[in-house]
């Protein structure tokens, strides 16, 4: 029978790492060939052609080495390819499987993956993700849904997952949505048809810098007031409750705004910003006012990729559809 052609990718974080000495922490050191090896079932699924492009922690993945791996991609589904797996770590994984999804400009799957437990570890659940990955990448259904995070059994839609616990197994969850969908007995389904999309181009500069900053209780105004001469080109806010900050707060953005793209997301984990409920200064009413854009559901971090992703291509005008489509 002829198999499907599946690319898999590795790019490090925990489902790479192991200790090189008894005692010493775990470093990323195993490559994706070695990775494949740990799912033999995969062989008789597809025919997999696996590059290790880098063995880095997640914390130090960047959107430019991001662009090198996704241009691995497309050529991949070029190539024949009917779908594609990124392994890498976990502590980003929600920011790059975002940053994909606005650039995958394919019907095929982009599945991205990781491990809570590392290679040597005892019930390690790299090998169960990956191979979860590889028959979510190689399902029918998985077509024109973008990017899929798989982890622990479950399949999360790239826009909508958050890690949401530091070191537990069922560290992924997409709040207020759930996930989309789930491996049963090996077979993808899915909870959600697929939703309408659009596609970003590649960025055309990528030097641009868009800051993320948390409102907290009785915070001063040092770094905001910095934002604009710092050089940066957008602003995201991770604010109270259903978007709010401090008057103080407020009335520094109101500055910023007029010169740069701010976005307000919550700060809360889950659910959506506000739009019409709160009058008082700092709140979500005065800030549209004043220029903000609302996240709505997008988490704070998410709203900084769209956001860089979109100054890149001098689309920022455009930043209100993008947040009323989410
Ligand atoms: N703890 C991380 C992981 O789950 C390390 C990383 O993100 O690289 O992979």
């Amino acid at each position: 029978m002829d198999l499907p052609q599946l690319a898999i990718a590795a790019l490090g974080g925990t489902v790479s790492m192991q200790a090189r000495n008894a005692g010493e922490g775990v470093v990323p050191t195993v490559s994706g060939e070695t990775l494949l090896a740990s799912v033999p079932e995969l062989t008789a699924l597809a025919r997999v052609d696996v590059e290790t492009l880098g063995l880095l922690p997640s914390a130090s993945l960047d959107f430019e080495f991001l662009l090198s791996v996704l241009s691995w991609a497309n050529f991949q589904i070029k190539q024949g390819a009917v779908g594609v797996v990124i392994t890498q770590g976990t502590d980003t994984l929600e920011e790059t499987a975002a940053f994909f999804d606005y650039l995958w400009a394919h019907d095929e799957p982009l599945v991205v993956t990781g491990a809570m437990r590392s290679a040597a570890q005892a019930g390690a659940d790299g090998p169960a993700n990956l191979l979860d990955a590889c028959r979510v990448a190689l399902a029918e259904n998985s077509r024109l849904r973008g990017v899929q995070v798989v982890m622990n059994g479950q399949i999360h839609a790239a826009c909508r997952v958050r890690k949401t616990d530091s070191l537990a197994l069922q560290a992924f969850s997409s709040p207020a949505f759930g996930p989309c969908g789930m491996l049963v007995e090996n077979i993808t389904r899915y909870l959600r048809p697929p939703t309408p999309r659009t596609v970003l181009p590649l960025p055309q500069q990528t030097t641009q810098k868009v800051a993320m900053l948390e409102a907290s209780l009785s915070a001063d105004t040092l770094l905001l007031e910095n934002i604009l001469e710092l050089g940066y080109d957008g602003l995201v806010l991770g604010g109270f409750g259903a978007g709010h900050v401090s008057q103080s707060w407020a009335d520094v953005i109101e500055k910023i705004a007029r010169k740069i793209p701010v976005i307000v997301a919550t700060r809360t984990g889950s659910g959506s910003t506000a739009h019409s409920s709160y009058g008082f200064i700092g709140g979500e009413m005065d800030l549209i006012r004043k220029g903000v854009s609302m996240a709505g559901f997008l988490c704070p971090r998410k709203a900084r990729i769209l956001l860089w992703l979109l100054i890149g291509c001098q689309r920022q005008d455009e930043l209100a559809s993008f947040l009323l489509e989410d």
